[in-house]
This record gives C-alpha cells, sequence and structure tokens, in this order.
C-alpha cells in the first residue's frame, strides 16, 4: 500500500510521510526535498541505476 500525496502526486510507504508532504506543499506550493527523497518516485530513480 503506497500513500500519495494529492498535491504533488508523490507516493509515500507511509502516511506519516505523505502527510508531511501534504502539509508542506499545501503551504509551500514546492516540494521540500527532504520529503521527497523518501517518496517512492526517489528510491525507485536510486535503486533503478
Ligand atoms: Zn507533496
Amino acid at each position: 500500500m503506497e500513500y500519495k500525496c494529492s498535491i504533488c502526486g508523490l507516493h509515500y510507504e507511509t502516511k506519516q510521510l505523505a502527510d508531511d508532504c501534504y502539509k508542506w506543499c499545501s503551504s509551500h506550493s514546492s516540494c521540500n526535498l527532504k520529503v521527497a527523497r523518501q517518496s517512492v518516485e526517489a528510491s525507485h530513480r536510486k535503486r533503478g541505476a
């Protein structure tokens, strides 16, 4: 099960991370790199090489 931030569309393995991303996105309208780095997309990119 993955959790999605409905603002930026990134996916996270925990609801906590998705909530953090959502909160950040809704107040800053840009991505928090520290959070985005933990997204499913970012970790796939790292492993995929
Ligand atoms: Zn987000």
